[in-house]
């Protein structure tokens, strides 16, 4: 089914195509999750309260929720984590565009030339990539998602909303100096698609900025001489995105904040501090690591 791209298509969004589009997500009504108080909102770092999920709960509905945020954040690290975690898909419409990138349709070479600019793709060929991905998933029996990557403008933000609700939308934030020097020293195995990352970030706390430090995340032996870094991780092109990002992507963020919907999360430092206070922040608890860590 190609409903989310049939309502881009059309000039307004008919009730019948909306509704077909919400065959492929789950039913908003059916998703149980209470809101609760943030019992200690100052020592998290986010600034909104979400609601409380626990694994044992999440056998009873799909969540459907998206990550936002610069490039480079590591929107994609912490969405597959929580992916695995809580057994919903997690669908970036980053790798839907680099997927078609590697194909050889006819879409590719028109889509690496805008994608090597670090510029979006326009909202029609994001809506088709994810329209089929969704419809791939209902297939095979998936439900929920956790988005990465989408929306990134108000437009897509509002087709979107216009079929169906989203739970919550997950704001990560590090500061720029980061972002650059994380997208820079961002490395893939192209083997198994491992991600790893060679910059050791320590910087100092200045100018009302927190200091940070990530240490680097380094791939296995087995990966280390299968490293590539993607074409748009250049200096040029990063800077180009992340200037994208605050003209086009930002409005995002409002629209979501207007909802009531959005969670600002600022990274404390690398995955091994972030992790489990996102999951604090998230109300997610990770039985294994628990379990393990009592072990
Ligand atoms: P990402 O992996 O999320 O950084 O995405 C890589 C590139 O894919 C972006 O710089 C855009 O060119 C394109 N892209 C991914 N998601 C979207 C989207 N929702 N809207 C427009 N372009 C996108």
């Amino acid at each position: 089914m190609a409903a989310l791209n049939r309502v881009i298509r059309s000039a307004y969004y008919s009730p019948l195509t909306i509704r077909r589009l919400s065959d492929l997500v789950s039913d908003p009504a059916s998703i149980r999750i209470a809101s609760t108080a943030n019992p200690n909102p100052n020592k998290s770092p986010c600034t909104r309260m979400t609601p409380p999920v626990s694994r044992d709960a999440l056998g009873t509905r799909s969540v459907q929720w998206v990550f936002l945020g610069c490039p480079g954040v590591g929107k994609g690290t912490y969405a597959s984590r929580l992916s695995n975690l809580i057994g919903v898909p997690h669908i970036a419409t980053g790798d839907l565009v680099r997927d078609e990138l590697a194909s050889s349709g006819p879409l590719s070479k028109k889509l690496a030339e805008i994608v090597n600019k670090g510029q979006l793709v326009p909202d029609e060929v994001i809506i088709d990539l994810l329209s089929k991905r969704l419809e791939e998933g209902q297939t095979k029996g998936e439900t929920g998602f956790i988005l990465d990557g989408f929306p990134r403008t108000i437009r897509q933000a509002e087709i979107l909303e216009g079929v169906t609700d989203i739970d919550m939308v997950i704001n990560l934030k590090l500061r720029e100096d980061a972002l650059l020097a994380k997208c820079l020293g961002r490395r893939i195995c192209q083997q198994c698609g491992g991600n790893f990352n060679i910059a050791a970030i320590d910087f100092k706390g200045e100018d009302g900025r927190p200091g940070i430090c990530m240490p680097p995340l380094l791939p296995p032996p087995q990966c280390a001489s299968k490293l590539i870094t993607r074409s748009d991780d250049t200096e040029e092109v990063v800077k180009e995105r992340l200037r994208v990002y605050h003209d086009q992507c930002k409005p995002v963020e409002d629209f979501y904040r207007a909802r009531g919907k959005l969670l600002e999360f600022n990274l404390p430092g690398g995955i091994p501090e972030s992790w489990p206070k996102l999951l604090r922040a998230l109300h997610v608890e990770d039985l294994d690591n628990k379990q393990s860590a009592a072990a």
